[in-house]
């Protein structure tokens, strides 16, 4: 059976574009049809300034959501990333593995670095070498494919020459992983600017639509999108990007192509009429899932805790062959 696994950082409220480009499909398609692995991966939410309060509030605030949009613990493990600790053993043996140009040359890592040195603070070693924990993440359990947004696509990428050079050096193994993206909303645009990803670590504002976002609310950031002087409704993701956002929104939550619906609009204020009143329906029996998960946090505990014990189960003994076959001693 096709081993999945994929997983989200603890570093902000989880939004429109981490559900339809990512959580939507584990729900709806990877447990079903795989022996799936989703991890609230807590240890990357400390590559940048953090609160511990706030990412152990944010961790479980994740790990609830990921419930609310439909994980069956019965069909999938979920667990947290720091309660297994094969990612970190292993992550240490990449290291000796990657090389430093290979980070470097990580697009996140260049925008989040900026960014952290734009907001006047130092940029940590491990946001450096974040991508060596998350290949970690994925070899550990023999991983297949790895359902995530497009802009995940590099450091999967990564993942793979790792396992690959890994094998080519010490014997076979790793499982060369691949990424999958879904057809529509790969990358979901910010609302107020388009031509950037939105993202839950960005500073809050208008352009983000939270999972948890008030109906009410997630229509006024909608009605008030960046569209274009334009008057016809085309898409086109460089030329048109505001409307092409929008289309591919609405395409996402209607199970339909972009291309196809612009045809069926005359002007921005119905598109966006429409694409907000598609979002309040996706996100509302998220929403009332997740109200009811709140009221039973020790369910999410249970969860938590059978998940860890599964995934380190499945984690250990490939940690143990890779620890051999770098060269460790066997302990006594
Ligand atoms: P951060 O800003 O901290 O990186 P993020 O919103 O990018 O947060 P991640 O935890 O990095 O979220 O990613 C979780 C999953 O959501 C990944 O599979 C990622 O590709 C996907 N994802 C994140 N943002 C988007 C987006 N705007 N559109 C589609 N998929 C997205
Ligand atoms: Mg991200």
């Amino acid at each position: 059976m096709t081993r999945v696994f994929s997983g989200i950082k603890p570093t902000g409220h989880l939004t429109l574009g981490n559900y339809l480009g990512a959580m939507r499909r584990w729900a709806e398609v990877d447990q079903h049809q795989a022996d799936a692995l989703f991890c609230v991966v807590d240890l990357h939410a400390l590559t940048v300034d953090h609160d511990p309060a706030r990412v152990r509030r944010l961790s479980r605030q994740a790990a609830t959501l990921l419930l609310a949009a439909g994980l069956d613990p019965q069909r999938c493990t979920v667990f947290v990333q720091s309660h297994v600790d094969e990612h970190t053993r292993l992550s240490y043996l990449l290291e000796c593995v990657a090389t430093d140009g290979e980070m470097r040359r990580m697009i996140q890592y260049k925008e989040k670095a900026a960014r952290e040195r734009e907001r006047g603070g130092s940029v940590r070693l491990s946001l450096l070498t974040y991508p060596v924990l998350m290949a970690a993440d994925i070899l550990a359990y023999g991983t297949d494919e790895v359902p995530v947004g497009d802009d995940q696509a590099q450091h999967v990428e990564l993942a793979r020459d790792l396992a690959v050079r890994f094998n080519q050096r010490y014997g076979h193994t790793f499982v060369v992983p691949r990424a999958t993206h879904p057809k529509v909303a790969a990358r979901v645009m910010n609302l107020q600017d388009p031509t950037s990803k939105m993202g839950k670590s960005e500073d809050s504002g208008p352009g983000i639509v939270y999972l948890l976002d008030e109906p009410d609310v997630v229509r006024k950031k909608i009605m008030r999108a960046v569209t274009d002087t334009g008057s016809d409704v085309v898409y086109d993701r460089d030329a048109r990007p505001g409307p092409a956002n929008l289309l591919e929104i609405l395409a996402a939550c209607e199970g339909r192509s972009p291309e196809e619906l612009s045809g069926a609009y005359t002007s921005y204020g119905a598109l966006k009429k429409d694409t907000a009143e598609a979002v309040v329906e996706v996100l509302r029996p998220v929403q009332e899932r997740h109200r009811a998960l709140c009221a039973d946090p020790a369910h999410v505990d249970q969860v938590l805790r059978t998940g860890a014990e599964r995934a380190r189960g499945m984690a250990r003994p490939l940690v143990d062959t890779a620890y051999r076959a770098i060269g460790l001693l066997p302990g006594v």
